[in-house]
C-alpha cells in the first residue's frame, strides 16, 4: 500500500493519498490548504485518483475539496450528518477569521459500511459521531486481508482525543465511538489522526489519558 501523508499552516491537518502499488489506482482523503502538495504525490507516484473520501466536515479537513474535484474530476463522499457543517464552510472560515471559497456539493453519502474499493484494496467506512455528527473512521484493507490501516479523522489523536465543544459535538459519544469501533481493532491497528502522527491502537489502548 502506498501511504502518504502532508500538513500546512495554519491548520497543520493530515492530507492523505492512499494507493495501490499494482493497480496504481488510489483515494485522496480530507484535501485541505495542503492538496497542492497532495496533487505533487499522485503525479510522483503515478497514481489515477478514482475518489475524494471525506472523515468529517470541518473546515480544515475540506478546503481543499474544490481544488482537488477540478483536477481530479473524481467523486466526493461524505456521511450524510456532517452535511449541514460541508454546506456552512464559509461560516466556518468566518469563525478563524478566514475567508474560505464555498466547496462543490458532495456527490455520494456513504451508504453503510460499503465497502468502497481502489486496486486492490477495500475501504470500511465505520460511523464515529462525537467529534461532529457525520465523522467516520476508514478502514483500509488489502483484499482478503483482516489488517487494516485506520484513518480516524479527529477521533483520536496520539496521546489525545478530538475536542466535543464544536456545534455537533458530544463528549459520551466520542468515547463509545473510540471505545466501541476503534479500539475494536487489534493492538498492532496503525492509526492515521487528522493532525499529528502516526498511532497504534495498542499504545492509545494502554496509555491515552482520555481513554485509561
Ligand atoms: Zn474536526
Ligand atoms: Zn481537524
Amino acid at each position: 500500500m502506498i501511504l502518504e501523508h502532508r500538513a500546512e499552516a495554519p491548520f497543520f491537518k493530515n492530507g492523505f493519498v492512499v494507493g495501490c502499488e499494482e493497480t496504481r489506482e488510489a483515494i485522496v482523503v480530507d484535501p485541505g490548504d495542503e492538496v497542492d502538495r497532495l496533487l505533487e504525490v499522485v503525479e510522483r507516484h503515478g497514481l489515477t485518483i478514482t475518489m475524494i473520501l471525506l472523515t468529517h466536515a470541518h473546515l480544515d479537513h475540506i478546503t481543499g475539496v474544490g481544488r482537488a474535484k477540478q483536477v481530479l474530476g473524481v467523486p466526493v463522499w461524505l456521511h450524510a450528518d456532517d452535511n449541514f457543517l460541508y454546506e456552512q464552510v464559509v461560516q466556518q472560515g468566518l469563525m478563524f477569521g478566514l475567508r474560505v471559497e464555498p466547496q462543490p456539493p458532495v456527490d455520494h453519502f456513504y451508504d453503510g459500511e460499503g465497502p468502497l474499493r481502489f486496486g486492490r484494496y477495500t475501504v470500511r467506512v465505520r460511523h464515529t459521531p462525537g467529534h461532529c455528527p457525520g465523522g467516520v473512521c476508514l478502514a483500509v484493507s488489502r483484499e482478503g486481508e483482516e489488517k487494516a490501516t485506520l484513518i480516524v479523522g479527529d477521533t483520536l489523536f496520539a496521546g489525545s482525543i478530538g475536542r466535543t465543544d464544536l456545534p455537533g459535538g458530544d463528549l459520551p459519544t466520542l468515547l463509545r465511538s473510540i471505545r466501541d469501533v476503534l479500539f475494536s481493532y487489534p493492538d498492532d491497528t496503525v492509526v492515521w489522526s487528522g493532525h499529528g502522527e502516526q498511532t497504534t491502537i495498542g499504545r492509545e489502548r494502554r496509555s491515552n489519558p482520555f481513554l485509561i
